[in-house]
């Protein structure tokens, strides 16, 4: 019988129990083999890598060049440590050199696609798939509203992995016949491949060269250096500057350390509770909240209910949302906190005083959203008090978004109806949350075209330049719109039923959206990335007895919601600091600095540009992330030390007002 064991065709009839004399390979032959495959899945995981750094500079210096190169080996080396111990847990029980073969090409391709999608999260939205801000979302119950993926893409990842596999499979039974068959021949083993040498002279030299830039950089506070390796996940980056700095300049020109939520604090929230006076006329609130619905995005081509509502309505036309997404939008407008308190909140579960006065003073609090409560954890915070009756979020399984809008505004009108025929004379407080306009953007069809007939993440994710990026974005924002017309129709029809039951009158109604959405205006897709105009502005129409119709032209957020409404309901207008960090709708100050909130930073809005200032929150910032500074819409600001010296009385301000009320241990 001819030695074909050099040959993968050899590899392969060994696998498949081909007709093979001679005797397995050692266990320390295959142990050597899988080490080799270790190797390659290291190289193979930095060439993936290499995708974090999509929008690196390309005049970058070739030291930094070196440095980042080094750092991304490294880092993906840590990473892959990972798949290798899980490996050797299981090794132990395989007796079968094959199934060894193929276990660690299972796993082997696992940790390569991981790495894949990670480069792809991080692309779309700068975060990395290990942190645990997006473990939450995929592991939390009811996040598979908030993100669908097609099944296209599971389809795709099946056969990548299965393929993959294969590949790495066939290579390890390569690697063993070939160490068995030199083993044989008397030949050494190359000593580069040896464990020890990798080790010694190849990771480790690697790690603490670049652990020493890293350490220098952050002494001198290099911000290209600093910069150039924020894509990697996972290097722990010795940050000496913190420790030796005071030492060698008291002065220096760095940007603040902020703690914006200490690890140890509580609540101290609120110091005073509004209430809502007995012999107060009795109001109803319509609040109606179009998922996603960025500020540009109202006008009356593409809005009409929207706007024909708003024609008795007073208009804000500088309003931002309290944050980047669903969960700090919807949180500053029900609590008028910013979002750094969105933690001890839910810690705590503790209502919005909104909520808890409306209750108090007899109102029906009634919740209808085509998203799931559970996710974000609105159920343990906002609607926390709210008897699950109240609360519409199910709904037949398999439905789309905007179908599941339309049942809403059915039960929204089941719900009036009753109310009549019952003769409920409580107001009422009604909380509508529709979802067409969030991605990916489904809808029946509509007057926009060409529209994506899907979101393929992938395509996002490699699509950052060119004429294709300028078709992609139009087809994107085609999809969108559609999304938003069927959103204004369902708007539009809960309106007309309040209209039809004489309650618009009486009632008090918003109209808004709960955050932006970007289409690569800034570099990103969607929201909760960034803190650019096109992700935190919003359209916000209020209209209700005793609010002069109009146009609001001075800057208002979110934030101002809660304590303006309280007030129009007959709550002490003095009380408001003891609750609320918002001003009042109806009299906003002419100039001000707004706050926004995201997963793990904290945006400013400041007259001279917006600030990213990262968040230390239990569970997040498991990566150093520099505060950061940008001119407007999302271009980033050179000199960020400087910058905040010219602003340091709005960063103080916000400091204060993340602290106001929270009590630390
Ligand atoms: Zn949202």
């Amino acid at each position: 019988m001819p030695d074909h064991s050099h040959s993968t065709e050899a590899a392969r009839s060994d696998l498949v129990g081909g007709p093979s004399p001679r005797p397995a390979p050692s266990r320390g032959e295959l142990g050597h083999a899988l080490f080799r495959l270790w190797l390659l899945n290291v190289l193979a995981g930095t060439l993936v890598g290499s995708l974090w750094f999509f929008d690196a500079p390309v005049d970058r210096a070739p030291w930094i060049r070196v440095y980042v190169s080094l750092a991304l080996v490294s880092s993906v080396a840590v990473l892959a440590l990972v798949p290798g111990a899980a490996f050797l847990v299981i090794w132990r029980w395989i007796r079968s050199w094959r199934l060894a073969c193929l276990m660690a090409g299972f796993v082997g391709a696992w940790f390569l696609a991981i790495l894949y999608t990670d480069t792809i999260v991080y692309r779309l939205l700068r975060y990395h798939f290990f942190d645990s801000a997006v473990l939450n979302v995929v592991l939390t119950k009811g996040s598979g509203d908030s993100i669908i993926l097609g099944a296209y893409v599971w389809e795709t990842a099946g056969l990548v992995i299965g393929g993959l596999t294969l590949i790495q499979c066939l290579c390890s039974a390569w690697f063993a016949r070939r160490i068995q068959r030199l083993n044989g021949e008397g030949v050494r083993g190359n000593l580069f491949l040896q464990p020890k040498t990798v080790v010694v002279l190849g990771f480790l030299p690697t790690l603490l060269f670049s652990q020493s830039v890293s350490a220098a950089a952050d002494v001198a506070q290099h911000r290209e250096a600093l910069r150039a390796i924020q894509p990697i996940p996972v290097v722990p980056r010795v940050r000496l500057g913190q420790i030796i700095e005071p030492l060698l300049d008291p002065d220096a020109a760095r940007p603040p350390e902020m703690d914006l939520l200490p690890v140890n604090a509580t609540l101290d929230w609120p110091h005073q509770r509004p209430e809502i006076p007995a012999d107060a006329p009795k109001r109803n609130v319509f609040v109606c909240v179009l998922d996603s619905w960025r500020r540009d995005m109202f006008d009356p081509e593409l809005t009409p209910n929207i706007s024909a509502f708003a024609e008795g309505a007073r208009v804000f036309e500088d309003h931002l949302s309290g944050g980047n997404g669903t969960r700090y939008g919807l949180f500053t407008m029900l609590y008028g906190l910013h979002g750094s308190y969105w933690f001890p909140v839910l810690a705590q579960r503790r209502a919005p005083v909104l909520v808890e006065a409306m209750q108090a003073a007899g109102y029906d609090v009634r919740v209808f959203s085509s998203a799931s409560m559970s996710f974000p954890e609105f159920r343990e915070t906002a609607w926390v008090g709210v008897d699950d009756q109240s609360i519409l979020d199910s709904f037949p399984p398999g439905l789309v978004s905007y179908q599941k809008d339309e049942l809403l505004a059915e039960a929204f009108e089941a719900w009036m109806e009753r109310r009549r025929v019952t003769r409920d004379e409580r107001p009422f407080f009604a909380f509508v949350l529709i979802d067409a306009p969030h991605q990916p953007y489904e809808n029946p069809g509509g007057p926009y075209a060409p529209a994506v007939e899907s979101l393929d993440y992938i395509e996002l994710g490699r699509t950052t330049e060119g004429p294709e990026l300028v078709g992609l974005q139009e087809r994107v924002r085609n999809a969108y719109k559609n999304s938003v017309v069927h959103a204004d129709q369902t708007a539009g029809r809960l309106l007309d039923t309040l209209e039809r039951a004489g309650e618009s009158e009486d009632t008090f109604t918003i109209v808004t959206g709960d955050h932006g959405e970007e289409f690569f205006e800034c570099g990103f897709w969607g929201h909760t990335s960034n803190f650019s105009p096109p992700q935190v502005q919003v359209p916000f129409i209020f209209r209700g007895p005793g609010i002069e119709p109009g146009r609001e032209p001075r800057p208002t957020s979110h934030l101002d919601f809660s304590s303006t409404l309280l007030e129009l309901l007959g709550a002490d207008p003095a009380m408001r600091g003891g609750y609320s960090l918002g001003a009042d709708l109806l009299a906003p100050p002419e100039t001000r600095d707004r706050v926004v909130a995201g997963w793990s930073d904290i945006g400013l809005w400041t007259a001279s540009g917006i600030f990213d200032i990262p968040l230390t929150a239990p569970g997040l910032g498991g990566w150093v992330q520099e505060l950061e500074c940008y001119d407007l819409p999302w271009d980033p600001v050179a000199d960020v030390a400087l910058r905040c010296r010219t602003e340091r009385s709005a960063l103080e301000t916000m400091a204060r007002e993340c602290a106001l009320f929270l009590k630390v241990r």
